[in-house]
């Protein structure tokens, strides 16, 4: 099968025409989350844009096999050899196991996702299900010579593995360059090369998680999980690999070594990577405090916050700008955005409604094949939106009886708007949406108001009612000097 889709391939640094490895099948894994404490909405961009990238391939008729793990092992902070098991951390924190905070972690990014309205993958892997063949995979690359052990820890050899392969192909990075921007190894440290990385790591006595293997009891290192999954499901090479650009310099390069090393091939023909949302311009993540919840989102009860917008509303918000562009966050971003998503709703009923006409005086028969253009050229959802939008200034003149349509063409329409809204970028009608719409949270704020007044006329019974239901029903009410504030 073959379109004229072009991908931007960070390989290569440029576009290149799709062409899938297997005629009319595409294998495509993305790495998925840690799930060690909630996705914030940076987390959630990435999974946005992969959805819009899936949703894609998936209209143009591919059979599109989509793997995205959840790491649930392995991630030691500061994503690099040393520091605490970022699971067990919160695990002695929240006083609970570490498979609890796993599943608790994982239930919240999956109810996320679908709020979002996100498909889910067709595999979701996790990295405590694949142990063994996490083992195998460490076995074959020491075999292959480019791993050591030490005293039960297993390192990679990059510096071994540079002189068959560039190691830093996918950032285009000579090993001296890495070299110099990394740390001299301190002197109990016991790796050979400044860049090694674990691919099995010593258990401590106390370490939480821990499993037997050739070389000793352990745990996997972060990076072998994803070329260890990609490989059992899609095979040694498959058509695409992505994540966030915070992974190309040490999580994918890594994978490709790994995968490389074991497998000798290359694991991914297309190496895909979304760009941040930030916050004033500085990166939204969990570690800079600047990482709002979706649900805080939704709701306003953040201080950057000047109030809460729906999930739609944010979900086109990120279809407006490219994945390979970076995204700021700001209220006044957010604000005009739920006016657009307003607008193009509004339209896309009013066209359902529109009235037929013998011969059409406006053109609408080429929004198909321009929406597709914008999107075979890297998925470039604001033009088709910026398309849409056009066409919406036809759908009002017929509205308004001062152009006409031909029957066919208004059905033509009418598909396009349901093909790319719908299934293409994923958009649902509000009201379909729970938890974010204006008279929701206006509801909400009429009883509290009405609570309040209760309270200045000494009618505790009706306040405490009014507190005591929202509370039960999971609402968090808190009294402030102004009034009040609520979130769910
Ligand atoms: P983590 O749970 O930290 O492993 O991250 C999950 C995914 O979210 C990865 O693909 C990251 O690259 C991505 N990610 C993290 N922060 C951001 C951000 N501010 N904007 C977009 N993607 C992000
Ligand atoms: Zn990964």
């Amino acid at each position: 099968m073959e379109h004229k889709l072009y991908i931007y391939n960070t390989l290569s640094r440029k576009k290149e025409q799709f062409i899938p490895l297997h005629d009319d099948r595409v294998g495509m894994y993305v790495c998925g989350p840690t799930v060690y404490s909630d996705v914030h909405l940076g987390n959630c961009r990435t999974f946005i844009s992969f959805d819009l990238i899936y949703r894609y391939l998936l209209y143009l008729g591919y059979k599109v096999r989509y793997v995205r793990n959840i790491t649930d092992a392995g991630h030691l902070e500061g994503d690099r050899d040393e520091g605490d098991d970022k699971f067990a951390k919160k695990a002695k924190l929240e006083q609970l196991e570490p498979m609890e905070i796993v599943q608790k972690y994982s239930i919240g990014f999956h109810e996320i996702l679908s709020i979002f309205n996100t498909l889910p993958p067709s595999i979701e892997p996790t990295a405590t299900g694949h142990i063994s063949e996490q083992i195998e995979m460490v076995k074959a690359i020491l075999e292959s010579g480019y791993a050591y052990e030490i005293d039960g820890t297993v390192y990679f050899d990059v510096e071994k593995y540079n002189k068959d392969l560039p190691y830093g192909i996918l950032t285009n990075r000579k090993l001296e360059d890495l070299l110099e921007g990394t740390r001299e190894l301190g002197g109990q440290n016991e790796k050979k090369g400044r860049l090694d990385f674990a691919l099995w790591i010593k258990a401590k006595s106390e370490t939480l998680m821990q499993w037997p293997s050739p070389w000793g009891w352990g745990f996997p290192g972060w990076h072998i999980e994803c070329s260890a999954m990609s490989t059992k499901y899609l095979g040694t090479t498959f058509d695409i690999h992505g994540g966030g650009m915070d992974l190309q310099a040490t999580h994918h390069t890594n994978e490709i070594a790994q995968s490389q090393a074991c497998n000798h091939t290359a694991p991914a023909k297309y190496w895909m990577h979304t760009n941040m949302l930030t916050v004033n311009g500085v990166r939204m993540s969990k570690t800079a405090g600047n990482g709002f919840l979706p649900k805080e989102l939704f709701t306003g009860a953040h201080p950057l916050l000047e109030r809460g917008y729906s999930p739609m509303t944010v979900r086109f918000f990120m279809a407006q700008s490219h994945y390979r562009s970076t995204l700021d966050f700001s209220n006044e971003a957010l604000q005009a955005s739920e006016k657009g998503f307003e607008r193009l709703m509004d339209g896309y009923s009013r066209l359902q409604k529109l009235q037929a006409s013998a011969v059409s005086s406006v053109d609408t028969t080429s929004l198909r094949s321009k929406c597709e253009e914008a999107m075979n050229d890297d998925f470039n959802t604001p033009i088709v939106i910026a398309h849409l939008f056009e066409a919406l200034k036809a759908i009002n003149l017929v509205h308004d009886g001062k152009e006409t349509i031909s029957a066919e063409d208004l059905e033509e329409l009418k598909t396009v708007f349901s093909v790319f809204i719908e299934d293409v970028l994923g958009l649902k009608s509000e009201d379909e949406t729970s938890g974010g719409n204006e008279a929701y949270k206006g509801a909400i704020d009429l009883l509290l108001n009405m609570r309040l007044e209760a309270k200045q006329n000494k009618d505790w019974a009706t306040s405490d009612k009014i507190r005591n239901e929202l509370t039960a029903l999971g609402f968090e009410i808190k009294d402030t000097k102004d009034g009040f504030e609520w979130k769910i």
